[in-house]
């Protein structure tokens, strides 16, 4: 019955001089989402988004991709007819009729709206008219303003749409209207649920996955990889760089005390973290960090973390319990994947008994027992795009 998706967004962030840019980048990610299904055309009509489709059989699957998408606030699968008002009526009827087949449908109500004033009849005309149709050709139903069992709504704009159904999505901002940062994606629980987090706010990520191959396996890159498709979902496109940061790791067993080397390779993960944000034009980090789970996520540890750079750390987990974050991850998609077994390099690494309190003035000195400039440098190196 379906051929049409309509899709509205929030009018808050649309309004005023930034709607074009905003409209434009919510298109390319709804390209981006769809861009599997053959047949599609995206188009805008008054205000909102439409997604046309030559298969009505692929009508389920393509919501439920819209519905991932950040920035749209409501989808309705919509049947597209032209303006003519004889037309409109046929179809609201066959839509009816197409409703009444597949539930018990004992009161209606028609809404109108008339984005389109060249539409010579007025919105509330209108709907009594197509409403005393539907009556005239259904006898065992009835008009009820305040509780329908079924609400049609014909939305007349360039095209008409004709509608029944209002599917709520996840919501949230559209990728781009916020600026951009650089998840830190290790192949954990936390960390994909982190960047959804901020993603949804409007923010376009790119991810950055930290590796001590040979220690760790291809399989942990595939990890990585599949947990950045799943975001993918919601988030549009997202870039993943990769750095393989062993050579720190062996200078740092070499030449520190071994409770010092988690805090010692989250320092030097920051830095490198921050020289490919910076050259890549984004502004800020983001971590899965949250406060109390494990020994190096205490506060002490956070600043002592955080004072290797200047580029600020976002951290929207940081008041969550595991549990709630396990629940988002099952409801992002990705907790299945990241619960598989392989290793990322912090576990090959970790030390026996990482410090909890760690101070600034030792960890630095340490850290002047190694080369930091030329550490970050020669990992830098091996840069690889995923
Ligand atoms: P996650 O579940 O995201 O791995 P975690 O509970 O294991 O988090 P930590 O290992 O302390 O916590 O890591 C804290 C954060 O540091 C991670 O959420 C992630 O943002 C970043 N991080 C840790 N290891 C890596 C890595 N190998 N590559 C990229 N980022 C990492
Ligand atoms: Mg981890």
């Amino acid at each position: 019955m379906y051929n049409i998706v309509a899709a509205s967004f929030g009018e808050i962030f649309l309004k005023g001089k930034n709607r074009g840019s905003f409209e434009h980048k919510l298109i390319s990610q709804i390209r981006f989402a769809l861009k599997d299904f053959k047949g599609i055309t995206i188009y805008k009509d008054l205000g909102k988004v439409f997604v046309e489709t030559k298969n009505e059989d692929d009508m389920d699957d393509i919501i439920e991709k819209l519905r991932k998408v950040f920035g749209i606030v409501v989808i309705s699968p919509s049947v597209k007819t032209e303006t003519s008002p004889e037309v409109i009526i046929e179809k609201s009827i066959e839509l009816f009729r197409y409703l009444k087949e597949k539930q018990n449908i004992k009161t209606f109500k028609i809404k109108t709206k008339r984005s389109d004033k060249n539409f010579p009849i007025k919105s509330m005309d209108f709907s009594a008219e197509v409403g005393g149709r539907i009556l005239a050709a259904f006898n065992d139903v009835t008009v009820d303003v305040h509780n329908p069992d079924v609400e049609i709504y014909i939305d007349i704009k360039k095209s008409c749409y004709i509608s029944s159904e209002k599917i709520k999505t996840v919501g949230g901002m559209p990728i781009g209207s916020c600026g951009r940062a650089l998840l830190l994606l290790s192949g954990g629980i936390d960390s994909p649920v982190a960047g959804y987090m901020i993603a949804k706010r409007g923010v376009e990520i790119n991810a950055l996955y930290f590796h001590t191959y040979p220690f760790t396996s291809e399989r942990a890159n595939e990890k990585v990889k599949q947990l950045k498709e799943r975001l993918e979902e919601y988030c549009g496109k997202i870039k993943l760089f990769s750095i393989n940061i062993i050579e720190i790791h062996k200078a740092i067993k070499a030449f520190c005390r071994e409770e010092e080397t988690t805090i010692l390779a989250r320092r030097f993960m920051m830095r490198i973290a921050e020289k490919i944000a910076k050259e890549n034009k984004m502004e800020m980090l983001i971590t899965g960090e949250s406060l109390g789970q494990v020994a190096g996520q205490t506060m002490k540890s956070m600043t002592v973390i955080e004072n290797a750079i200047d580029m600020p750390i976002l951290k929207p987990l940081v008041g969550m319990d595991k549990t709630e974050i396990m629940n988002s991850a099952k409801e992002i998609g990705t907790f299945e994947t990241s619960i598989l077994p392989y290793d990322d390099c912090c576990s090959v690494f970790a030390p026996t008994h990482p410090l909890i309190n760690p101070k600034l003035d030792s960890i630095l000195k340490s850290e002047s027992n190694l080369n930091v400039e030329e550490l970050v440098e020669a990992a830098y190196s091996t840069l690889e795009i995923l």
